[in-house]
């Protein structure tokens, strides 16, 4: 079933062609006249146009040549229904937007066929859609704007994301959204909105220095850009700068509640630590900046650094022990489990771990304390210690120790309280 707009300013022909619309199985929406159709359009989304050509005020290929550049790329077929049967007069319908054009007096018979073979083409039209968002997901870059999709974005970031934990350098996404787009889209009409977020494309392009800088659209009118290597402060400079370039555009944007021209807001978040977090994390913590944004007024920009997690080294010979002691620290600490004492200085030389936790036995290896090691060793003499089970009786600091067999909300909490110091 079809919402059919029929435009007529005759109330007797009105009347037929609406009822042989319904006798077809579809909804009539009917104007009386040009103005009121394009009135109604702003509301009521429809799949096909009947459209009267001789009408006072807009006529028919006026109303049509409106509602076409009003449409953009949005197709829906009008099929046009005239007294005039001059070739010169096919010749301004087809060439104003219209798909058909029938004489009147127009039969039950052939409406109802021309109305069925419309019907047709849109269906075709829909599948086009339809295989058409399928290609632009298999291919990388995003029709429109030219830059990457969000899957290919998404792609790429995880390979800078794991570049990043290797390096273990700090690294920062931005979510950019066009403010009040939509009334702008309602105003100015989907195509000009098109264009102007391509002109938005550019302004941020502007703004992004570095070869691995990636840049995307994450959604319709959402941007999404990665900053690898990038703290706080430049999250800001980049930000700024793009609020900057897109206000140089001075695109008009007349009924903005916010500006004169279009403007964006801007969500960043910066992970100086990548352990413990993840991609998503990042962007998801982008996003709520993003909303903080909108929120403040928008046209301006808000940024988020993420607490880097603290990380606890478990060090035990026993397996079991080992999964045990993880079991509930792992939903609060990065965890990493060492087996043996070499490996648990190893690590923590490596890792520089906030608290080792570890077995009094294993600190008898090689004959020396890997506790005394590890405090005495300028790397680790910071990282707090707590055994899993008495030390030995030849110790002579006390140690703050969980006794074993091992209670989950002791180890807890001792690893919190000596993590908090
Ligand atoms: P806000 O300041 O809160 O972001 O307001 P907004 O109107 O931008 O909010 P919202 O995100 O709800 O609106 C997004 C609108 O962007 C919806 C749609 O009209 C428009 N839009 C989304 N994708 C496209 C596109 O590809 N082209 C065009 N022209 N418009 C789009
Ligand atoms: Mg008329
Ligand atoms: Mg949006
Ligand atoms: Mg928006």
């Amino acid at each position: 079933m079809m919402k059919i707009l029929l435009v007529e300013d005759s109330a007797t022909l009105r009347h037929a062609m609406s009822q042989y619309i319904t006798d077809a199985g579809h909804t009539p929406l009917v104007a009386e006249s040009g103005e009121q159709a394009l009135q109604l359009l702003e509301d009521n989304p429809v799949d096909m146009i009947i459209m009267d050509v001789e009408m006072p005020g807009l006529n028919g290929f006026e109303t049509t040549a409106l509602i076409r550049e009003w449409l953009g790329d949005h197709w829906i077929p009008i099929i046009f229904v005239t007294g005039m049967s001059e070739d010169e007069d096919y010749r301004q319908g087809i060439e104003a937007g219209g798909d058909d054009y029938l004489i009147k007096p127009v039969s039950k018979m052939i409406i109802t066929a021309k109305i069925r073979a419309m019907e047709r083409i849109s269906e075709m039209r829909d599948q086009l859609n339809a295989l058409n968002s399928e290609l632009e997901a298999i291919s990388q870059l995003d029709s429109l704007t030219q830059i990457y999709n969000r899957r290919t974005f998404n792609e790429q970031a995880q390979k800078q994301w794991l570049l990043a934990s290797r390096q273990a350098t700090c690294i920062s996404a931005l979510m950019i959204d066009v403010d009040h787009f939509k009334l702008y889209n309602d105003h100015y009409g989907h195509p000009a909105g098109d264009a102007c977020l391509v002109a938005i494309t550019d302004a941020i392009k502007s703004c992004l220095h570095r070869p691995y800088d990636l840049l995307g659209r994450y959604g319709g009118e959402e941007f999404v850009v990665l900053l690898p290597d990038t703290d706080k402060a430049g999250i800001a400079r980049v930000s700024e700068c793009i609020k900057l370039s897109i206000a140089n555009k001075s695109i008009l944007h007349e009924v903005s509640p916010t500006a004169e021209t279009v403007t964006v807001s801007v969500g960043g978040a910066c992970c100086p630590q990548t352990s413990g977090h993840s991609l998503e994390g990042l962007i998801k913590a982008a996003d709520r900046a993003l909303y903080r944004a909108k929120h403040s007024g928008r046209n301006q920009y808000n940024i988020d650094e993420m607490t880097a997690h603290r990380t606890v080294v478990i060090a035990h010979p026993d397996v079991e022990i080992q999964q045990q002691a993880s079991q509930q620290l792992q939903q609060y600490y990065n965890l990493v489990t060492a087996e043996t004492a070499d490996e648990a200085l190893e690590l923590s030389l490596t890792i520089r771990p906030d608290l080792i936790i570890l077995s009094p036995a294993m600190a008898d290896h090689h004959g020396r304390l890997l506790s005394n090691r590890l405090s005495t060793t300028k790397r680790t003499s910071t990282t707090a210690q707590l055994f899993l089970g008495q030390p030995q009786a030849d110790t002579t600091d006390v140690q703050p120790c969980v006794t074993l067999p091992l209670n989950q909300d002791d180890l807890l909490r001792m690893a919190s309280q000596l993590l908090s110091i």
